[in-house]
């Protein structure tokens, strides 16, 4: 792990211009005045003869004498004092380097410049003398940057082990140097280049992130909660008398439940790979961050249907929320044939909601274009949805699993089936471009947690913008696939009835949104269309939902992650008869899309 963190300066926490065209100009303009002034001063007679002269011989050979550094080094002091010069550093740096001092790492400077100017740079940067956030400067004195070597001696001063210091450098022939000496290292690359050095590569210090992440475990997670006083004092009493639980049921992250004296929460922590794979498939920690801005924005639309948020650590992709108890995952309950009578109503508002608060019809053109950005780095885990829903199902992907032989002829079929391969490459092609509302993404019965009258949605990791029927097909297609996996009549009957009531309530909630809205700039209001604008936008998120609805069910049941409703039927040939059943069915949706009009004709 990181201890302790070494970086250069120019090109890496200030530009480079600063010091060229800066820096260097403004000794030049005041050494000759300085010296005819402090001409009997040490400092100007170690130049020795023809001061004046020898010094701008030397700066035009860009000389690293000692005298002539020493001299800069006083009149840039007095270009800080007097307010003509500020020193340059990239607000980012600062702000990364203060939140690393903050969070535990040693930070150094190791440059070119002499640790003169660095201290001078620092203590007079536009944020005030930031020198405090360094314990320990090192220039070429020590050694050329270039050499191996410079990085040992550095690291026997500093007195960390080589793969616990990690240097920043705009140079990869320095990067390359300090990797030698067995340092980790980062390439700050501000100015795009094709080079691809083996170094990790940042655009900013901001893009700099996870060094202190350390996976949790029963045995760590009490000490670090503790350290945050207002969770610790929700829990009570101390930590030694937490009970706390990994009960991450998931495929992907840790889940702790911590039960206090008084109360408990839900830690929730990614891992950089796949929990269920392994680390053979490595997947970004940044998805902890995605789901937390995600939460944050469904905490502010549907307070009552998503967890409470208490913490989050960015660099630990680590998420402190609400414990739901005694709400269990309604995967189960829906296996179970329990019935719940708000479920419809509560997910049928999630949906309209947030889908509609984080639209064009509700948000300003720039508002949206705004939030779209936060959440474009989300790639990793829309491409899992990319791959998984709309093509793996449909060719022999080595990832693919089916109950054979019962479903060997269907799987030929699948992937022969040409109309059906266009339509869920259309859908595909529109999950790709039509960025229309922040989707939960993964919104399935697996990912909502309930009691008989309550209902939270957790889990939005996968968010991202995405047309608007997304979300709901999804949903729609996880009840369906519990009614093809049952067989009792009369909770087929219900399940059916949640399909209808969640389309219509979700219909209903979001179109009285619609009607009642004073902003957004699509459908401009200006023009007094909304009424008719609105059937046009509901006639889409309709033939949206039934195809984002067929392709769910189909790569649940052929696809790598099935549902537990259909697997945990042990007769295979029965299973397979369901699943058949809802294959045929899903494709009849997803072919169907554009002519069948309404939920009367789905059911
Ligand atoms: P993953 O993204 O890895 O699938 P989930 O967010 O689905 O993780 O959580 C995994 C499991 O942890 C859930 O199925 C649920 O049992 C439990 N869990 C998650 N969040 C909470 C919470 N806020 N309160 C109680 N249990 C939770
Ligand atoms: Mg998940």
């Amino acid at each position: 792990m990181i201890k302790a963190i070494v970086t250069d300066i120019e090109g890496t926490t200030s530009s480079l211009s600063f010091v060229k065209e800066v820096l260097f100009p403004y000794a030049e303009k005041h050494l000759p005045d300085y010296v005819r002034k402090h001409a009997n001063s040490p400092e100007v007679k170690a130049v020795g003869e023809n001061p004046i002269e020898k010094l701008e011989q030397w700066m035009r050979e860009d000389k690293k004498e000692t005298a002539l550094k020493t001299l800069q080094g006083i009149v840039w002091a007095e270009g800080y004092k007097s307010g003509e010069l500020v020193a340059d550093i990239y607000p980012d740096a600062l702000a990364k380097l203060k939140e690393w001092k903050a969070t535990g790492f040693t930070l150094y400077v190791y440059s070119s410049g002499s640790i003169a100017a660095q201290k001078l740079l620092f203590g007079n940067t536009a944020a005030g003398d930031v020198n405090n956030l360094f314990s320990g400067y090192f220039d070429t004195t020590i050694g050329g940057k270039l050499e191996a070597d410079s990085y040992q001696k550095i690291q026997k001063q500093i007195g960390y082990a080589p793969q616990e210091i990690l240097f920043l450098s705009d140079s990869v022939a320095e990067l390359d140097a300090a990797k030698k000496a067995g340092w980790k290292t980062v390439w700050l690359n501000r100015y795009s280049s094709t080079a691809k050095p083996p170094h990790t590569e940042a655009k900013t210090f901001a893009e700099i992130t996870y060094l202190a992440y350390r996976a949790m475990d029963v045995d760590t997670l009490p000490a670090y909660l503790a350290e945050h006083k207002k969770l610790a004092e929700f829990l009570g009493g101390n930590p030694k008398e937490w009970n706390i639980r990994e009960v991450g049921d998931g495929n992907l992250n840790l889940v702790f439940i911590v039960k206090g004296t008084k109360q408990s929460l839900c830690v929730k922590q990614a891992l950089p790979y796949v929990r269920l794979v392994g680390e053979s498939w490595p997947l970004p920690l940044s998805r902890a961050h995605y789901e937390y801005l995600a939460l944050v924005e469904q905490n502010k639309n549907t307070p009552e249907l998503v967890p409470a948020l208490y913490l989050h650590d960015a660099e630990l992709a680590l998420t402190v929320m609400e414990c739901l108890s005694p709400h269990i995952i309604l995967r189960k309950g829906l296996i179970a044939k329990t019935r719940y009578p708000n479920l419809a109503k509560h997910i049928g508002q999630f949906m309209a909601r947030n889908l509609f608060y984080t639209s064009d019809f509700y948000l300003s053109a720039a508002e949206k274009k705004n939030k779209m950005v936060q959440f474009a780095g989300n790639t990793a885990m829309c491409k899992i949805t990319e791959d998984l829903v709309f093509s793996e199902p449909y060719f022999n992907a080595p990832m693919n699993k089916w109950n054979s032989p019962a479903l060997d002829k269907t799987m030929e079929s699948l992937a022969t089936d040409v109309p059906l391969k266009l339509a869920a490459q259309e859908l595909k092609h529109a999950f790709l471009t039509r960025a229309e509302a922040l989707a939960h993404g993964d919104l399935h019965s697996g990912s909502i947690m309930v009691t008989e009258k309550e209902t939270r949605v957790i889990d939005p990791e996968f968010g991202f913008f995405a047309p608007i029927g997304f979300d709901v097909g999804m949903y729609l297609a996880n009840l369906l696939l519990s009614y093809f996996s049952h067989s009792d009549a009369e909770y087929k009957k219900w399940l059916l009835a949640q399909v209808k009531d969640t389309w219509n309530i979700f219909a209903e909630e979001f179109s009285a949104l619609f009607l009642a809205r004073k902003s957004g700039d699509s459908f401009s209001l200006a023009l007094n269309i909304n009424k008719q604008a609105l059937e046009k936008i509901l006639a889409t998120i309709w033939q949206d939902t039934l195809g984002y609805c067929g392709v769910e069910i189909i790569r649940r049941i052929v696809g790598l992650a099935h549902v537990e409703d259909l697997e945990s039927i042990a007769d295979a040939a029965e299973r397979g008869t369901k699943e058949n059943a809802a294959i045929a069915f899903a494709r009849k949706l997803i072919l169907g899309r554009n002519t069948i009009h309404d939920i009367a004709s789905v059911l």
